[in-house]
């Protein structure tokens, strides 16, 4: 069973760790999505004792994008001479009546792209086109977008332009934190967010909640440590930020990283799917940016809908649900035949547990 491991020892040796410091029961969240999908690839729950259980958090940006923004990303590609730049994840997320990828082949032209930087070539190739970024993601994703929105104000361009949908971790905690249906012992934070932001958004954590919060790698044995450090302070309730994942993240963050982006986008309220509408979780162009708003610049105004009727998504995101208990997994809904955006994006608790789980 460890010969899976790169170094099995350490593995066995943290394990017996876990199990000595454990008083249980105790519940621990990963918050990101790659935490999530590399649980499932190793077969880290299996291996966790008894009464320690493991729950899957928001942190899989496709997953948390509510159907209406997707509506809007639908409607602007419908329009003539547009061309609609994304994230593969996206494609196949059903919107109210149909998925961009349906769109696509309906013959409207979205195109995927592995960078923002690739829409804003698309903008110079097709300068008869009009370009539109699809910018879904955290805090990681948004500094490469920062500065793909200074390099088009630099080249002047016309023709490009953001449906901004970007989300900010932190506060997304806190509304969790605070839900009655969820009772979580300590948190592993993601390490790519945190990389950028470091690990002082966090201090809110075990202030405001009595609760754990380490920031965690992604290899078996980064999430091992970082269970173990969760655990030793609930052992001895003493709960604070723990860093386990130095070599990336520093305490402040990358200072680059986060002058781009408070260059470019300013905090605002936002929709996430699960958790509702949460006050200063989004990020908006800069008022001197707002020419590369893709809501204005094609006058499309998403309203918000209900939650697509027996989908469980939402309850899957706040850890309130396993994906085996929404009627829908694998009866109805599978990768091949997504219900919901958690079943289509890898990095989705449904898919994880579809694909490593079951
Ligand atoms: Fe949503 Fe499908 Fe997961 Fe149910 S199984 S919560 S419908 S993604």
């Amino acid at each position: 069973m460890y010969r899976e491991f790169r170094d099995p020892a350490m593995v066995k040796r943290l394990l017996s760790r876990i199990e000595a410091v454990l008083e249980p029961p105790v519940t621990l969240m990963e918050v990101c999505g790659t935490h999530t999908v590399a649980v499932f690839r190793y077969g880290l729950r299996r291996l966790l004792p008894e009464g320690l259980e493991l729950l899957s958090g928001p942190g899989c940006p496709v997953c948390v994008t509510p159907d209406f923004i997707i509506d809007a990303a639908l409607e602007i590609a419908r329009q003539p001479g547009v061309v609609l730049a994304t994230f593969g994840d996206m494609l196949r997320v059903p919107g109210s009546d149909q998925s961009l990828e349906e769109l696509k082949a309906g013959g409207a032209q979205v195109k995927v792209i592995y960078s923002p930087l690739e829409a804003l070539a698309l903008a110079e190739e097709y300068p008869q086109r009009q370009v539109v970024f699809f910018a879904v993601g955290f805090e990681t994703t948004v500094p490469m977008i920062a500065a793909t929105v200074l390099k088009a104000k630099e080249k002047g361009l016309t023709n490009f332009s953001l449906l901004c949908a970007h989300k900010t971790i932190p506060g997304a905690l806190r509304s969790l934190l605070s839900s009655p249906d969820v009772n979580i012992d300590g948190l592993l934070c993601p390490g790519h967010v945190s990389a950028v932001i470091g690990t002082r958004p966090y201090e809110f954590i075990p202030r405001e909640f009595g609760i754990g919060a380490v920031v965690t790698g992604f290899e078996p044995v980064d999430l091992l440590q970082g269970i173990y450090l969760l655990l030793q302070q609930h052992r001895e309730k003493a709960p604070r930020v723990e860093n386990q994942y130095r070599r990336w993240v520093p305490a402040a963050g990358n200072p680059e990283a986060l002058k781009l982006i408070r260059a470019v986008f300013a905090p605002c309220g936002s929709h996430w799917r699960g958790l509702g509408y949460l006050e200063g979780t989004g990020l908006e162009l800069k008022e001197e940016y707002q020419a590369f708003d893709a809501l204005r610049r094609f006058q499309v105004f998403p309203t918000v809908k209900p939650a697509r009727k027996g989908c469980r998504c939402g309850d899957v995101l706040r850890g309130a649900m396993a994906p085996p208990d929404c009627p829908l997994f694998a009866t109805t809904c599978s990768p091949e035949r997504p219900v919901g955006p958690c079943m289509v994006s890898v990095e989705g608790t449904c898919r994880a547990y579809y694909t490593y789980g079951r």
